[in-house]
């Protein structure tokens, strides 16, 4: 038996491959704290939006307009 019959195959590694949910959720994760993160869609600066009294609702990218509500 070879000692490399338990090494995880390779392409196991396509399946972590993130999804546009999984990008937008980290995106807003980060966003949702009022720190501004890559933009998903342009990688530019995608801005917290602030509400008086309820804190982070939404960002926006200043580069090509995407908005996360
Ligand atoms: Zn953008």
């Amino acid at each position: 038996m070879s000692a490399a019959l338990a090494a995880p195959p390779l392409h196991a590694r396509a399946a972590a491959e993130p999804t546009l949910a999984d990008v937008l959720g980290e995106a807003w994760a980060t966003v949702s704290t009022g720190v501004a993160t890559e933009c998903p869609v342009c990688a530019g600066s995608l801005q917290p939006r602030w509400s008086a009294g309820a804190g982070v609702v939404g960002a926006r990218c200043g580069d090509c307009g995407t908005t996360l509500e």
